[in-house]
């Protein structure tokens, strides 16, 4: 059913670059969506393409309320990973994007300072993202693609979009498009971000019974005896495909990550209503794109009768504001993957691999985070204090086979013996 929520007002700190990035995605990829598709070339993975946009407007971009600058990075292999491998219709995805917006209920984000937003539908997430983190991604861009590719059911992050908005006095804000884990048709009852690192790797039990929404981490999993309740078959395709995706990142030097666990209890059901209370929506008043530069040189092609009907149908002035329709289902593109079949997650089976009443929702996040000098620094800090290869920050080959490690463990039934023995 719809949800009311506070609706932000332009006071809001972050409003200006909310409607920026909203303004800048939707003509962005509208613009490259209304082309006919081409073969990608390797000048399409550095590819970006540039928007200036201001209040008097111009042939490229229409009026908006600010001026800012907007860049979009590879467009052409993000719309092939989109519609291709990711299953994103492409009307879909500009539409719920650029509608409404549930700001973060993260609370506080995490140490990185990146901030989250949820699309009005939650299946999206725009993540803010270091310009450190900017430039791994487009400089293993290649490489995530060809893994995607090779990989249709891989658990990493999926990416949509790779953005830049730059604001008049010069401050730069990098940003990702993602697919949220997190159904909106479901509640989670419970949350574990786990590392395979259990050095200082802990939320604290009392704070956790307060908050029912809490991250919990890889002691909590621990000392809760927890296990990912998976029958053999399960099992099998989960850690192969786990083992793959780590072994991409080891070749990346990618670390840091993690395994996000969301648990639904499906005889607890939706009735405690975890989300529903705190939403602030975010609702901006977009410009409307003159008909004449979405579509491009052929009018009557079929992308650019599509565009128009998702331009218009986009228009944020047909949507009411305030309220916030969730989905009561799952249909879309998650039926597509092998891990996000039921009800948009992974159905709990015991040893005859039969189902139980748990729903895991699970993927790999943060990976974005190259072992750079600062994690080197770190890394020996730390160890001071603490044994050298518990802590998170670890080369990536041992980070790698300690994540693949515990996630075997965590399995009941896996090698492990279902239990995490923490040595
Ligand atoms: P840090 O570097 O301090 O770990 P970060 O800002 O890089 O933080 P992430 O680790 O990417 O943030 O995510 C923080 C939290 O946000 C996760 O623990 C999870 O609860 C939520 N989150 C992140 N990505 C997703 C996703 N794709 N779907 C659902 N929830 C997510
Ligand atoms: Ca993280
Ligand atoms: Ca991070």
């Amino acid at each position: 059913g719809p949800l009311v929520g506070n609706l932000i007002g332009e006071d809001h700190v972050n409003y200006v670059l909310m409607y920026n990035m909203l303004t800048g995605i939707r003509i962005a990829v509208s613009r490259c969506q209304a082309k006919i598709r081409r073969p990608l070339t390797d000048e399409d993975y550095t590819a970006r393409h540039k928007y200036s946009f201001d209040i008097v407007g111009n042939e490229l971009t229409p009026s908006a309320k600010y001026d800012f600058k907007f860049k979009d990075y590879a467009p052409w292999v993000f719309r092939e990973l989109r519609e291709d491998y990711f299953h994103l219709d492409p009307a879909d995805y500009l539409l719920s994007l650029t509608a409404k917006y549930i700001l973060s209920e993260l609370g506080s984000p995490g140490k990185s300072g990146s901030f989250f937003y949820f699309s009005r539908d939650y299946r999206f997430i725009i993540k803010t993202i270091h310009h450190a983190e900017h430039k791994f991604l487009r400089s293993i861009l290649k490489q995530y693609y060809e893994h995607v590719k090779s990989n249709p059911h891989t658990l990493l992050s999926r990416f949509y979009g790779l953005h830049r908005v730059k604001l008049p006095h010069g401050r730069k804000i990098h940003f990702v498009i993602m697919n949220n884990l997190f159904p909106a048709h479901k509640d989670i009852h419970e949350t574990y971000d786990l590392k395979g690192s259990t050095v200082g790797r802990e939320y604290p039990e009392e704070k956790a019974a307060q908050n029912p929404r809490a991250v919990l981490k890889d002691l909590n999993w621990i000392n809760r005896r927890k296990t990912l309740e998976l029958g053999p078959e399960k099992r099998a395709l989960l850690t192969e495909q786990l083992r793959r995706d780590a072994e991409l990142l080891k070749r990346l030097h990618v670390m840091d990550y993690s395994l996000l666990v969301g648990i639904h209890n499906m005889r607890r059901g939706n009735r405690d209503n975890v989300r529903s209370n705190t939403l602030k929506v975010f609702s901006p008043d977009m410009p409307l794109i003159r008909r004449k530069n979405t579509v491009g040189k052929g009018p009557s092609s079929p992308e650019a009768i599509a565009m128009r009907r998702i331009m218009r149908e986009s228009d944020p002035k047909r949507l009411g504001s305030g309220t916030i329709d969730l989905p009561e289902e799952d249909t879309g593109e998650r039926q597509h993957f092998l891990f996000y079949q039921d009800e948009g997650g992974l159905r709990a089976t015991d040893e005859t691999n039969d189902s139980m009443d748990t729903i895991y929702y699970l993927g790999v996040i943060d990976i974005l985070t190259p072992y750079s000098i600062l994690k080197k620094l770190e890394h020996c800090w730390k160890g001071l204090s603490a044994d050298r290869h518990k802590i998170s920050p670890v080369p990536p080959a041992e980070y790698s086979s300690r994540f693949f490690a515990f996630m075997k463990a965590i399995m009941r039934g896996g090698e492990g013996g279902g239990k995490f023995k923490s040595e």
